[in-house]
Parts: structure tokens; C-alpha cells; sequence
């Protein structure tokens, strides 16, 4: 997108429990495509992405940073939030453990980053709840708000851990937007970001 100008630029960061797909995330937003064995030693610390929001016809620059191994010493330093607009909260739907230490770094993001930061929680690698992968794809390209009750997904083939109600119910609480994602197929990630995008500038033509 070399010669197109944005309007905007904002700092997104990306937390989350080791391997839930963080640095996956982002190779697949911003170089379209997928690792299956990345070498963690090599983590993406950081990319950027121009995005399109059509409804406002504004071109965003994402620049989007990376925990980049420091998940297990919990040790992000407040530099890292510091001027962040959006954040990525990351879960793996296959482990129940990363879903529930998705409160631990809630805690930790409100802390330090900006109160009127836009999290949005994601429910990644979807693509291994075999059964829903064909279900899942056409109920996300239904706009977030309106997504039904999902209790026809749990089967025994599945190997999710965390419900979709589950995980809504907690972004609800919480005040988290919520998506489901594949970095390995690509399902929702840019949509995940462009979500949260277009959150923040709500909130900046609210004055927020
Ligand atoms: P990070 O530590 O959170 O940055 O996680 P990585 O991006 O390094 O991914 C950890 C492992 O999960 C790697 O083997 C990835 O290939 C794999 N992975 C990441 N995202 C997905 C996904 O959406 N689906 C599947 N099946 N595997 C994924």
C-alpha cells in the first residue's frame, strides 16, 4: 500500500498466555500468511498494517506491538502500554487456561495502559474446533453484536475449551469486544483489528 495515506495512526499491543498465537497474529495480519512451527527466539516484536474503514472513509495505520516472549515474567513495563489505543487480549479456545488468565492481563493492561484503551478479547485458533470451522465462518460474517447462542457447537469431536456464550459473557462484563479467530486460516484477524479500529474512533469523535 506503498503511496497511500492514512489519517490516522494508532499503537495497538497484543497480550496474552504464551502460545495462544500472538506473534501469529500479527504475521498474518501484516504478511498474510502463516508459520506452523514459528522459532520462538525470532518473535515478531512488531508490525504495521494500513486499514480501511469504509463507513468513515478513513485509512488507519496500525502499528501493532508484540509481548514477544516477556509473557511469562508478566514483566511488561508500563513503556510498552504507554500511547497504546488498542489492545488484543488473547486466548487459545482449545485451553481453558489461557481463557482464564485473560483476567490476569486485563488487570495488568488497566493498570498501565490508557483508561480509554479498546480491548478486544480473542478467542484464536478456532480453525481446531474441527466441526465448527464451516458454521463458524458464516456466523462471523455477521456483524459481533448479533451473534446468536451457540450450544449447538459443543460436540464431542471439538476440541474447544471455552464456549463462545462463555467468552461473551466475560467481554460483556468486562466492556471487551469479542471475535473468534484463525491465524492459521486467516478467519477474523483483520477483522479483529479493524473492530477495534473502528471503536476507537468512535471514541474519538465522541471526545472520549
Ligand atoms: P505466541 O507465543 O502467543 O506468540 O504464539 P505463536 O504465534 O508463536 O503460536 C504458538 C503455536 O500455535 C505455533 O505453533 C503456531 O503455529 C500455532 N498457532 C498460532 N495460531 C494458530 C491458529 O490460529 N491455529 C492453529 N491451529 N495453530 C496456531
Amino acid at each position: 500500500m506503498a503511496g497511500i495515506s492514512w489519517q490516522y495512526v494508532f499503537k495497538f499491543i497484543i497480550t496474552g498466555d504464551a502460545a495462544v498465537g500472538k506473534s501469529s497474529l500479527l504475521i498474518r495480519l501484516t504478511d498474510q500468511r502463516f508459520i506452523a512451527n514459528p522459532d520462538p527466539t525470532l518473535g515478531v516484536e512488531f508490525g504495521s498494517k494500513l486499514i480501511t474503514i469504509p463507513e468513515e472513509s478513513k485509512v488507519v495505520k496500525l502499528q501493532c506491538w508484540d509481548t514477544a516472549g516477556t509473557e511469562s515474567f508478566r514483566s511488561i513495563t508500563r513503556s510498552y502500554y504507554r500511547g497504546a489505543a488498542g489492545c488484543l487480549l488473547v486466548y487459545d479456545v482449545t485451553s481453558r487456561k489461557s481463557f482464564l488468565n485473560t483476567r490476569t492481563w486485563l488487570a495488568d493492561v488497566r493498570q498501565h495502559a490508557d483508561p480509554h484503551l479498546t480491548c478486544i478479547l480473542v478467542g484464536n485458533k478456532v480453525d481446531l474446533c474441527q466441526d465448527e470451522s464451516e458454521t463458524q465462518a458464516e456466523f462471523n460474517a455477521e456483524p459481533i453484536s448479533s451473534v446468536p447462542p451457540r450450544s449447538e457447537f459443543s460436540n464431542s469431536k471439538s476440541k474447544r475449551q471455552v464456549s463462545i456464550e462463555e467468552a461473551e459473557l466475560f467481554a460483556k462484563e468486562e466492556g471487551l469486544l469479542f471475535v473468534e479467530s484463525s491465524a492459521k486460516s486467516g478467519l477474523n484477524v483483520e477483522r479483529a483489528f479493524e473492530q477495534a479500529a473502528r471503536d476507537i474512533l468512535e471514541k474519538i469523535h465522541r471526545g472520549a
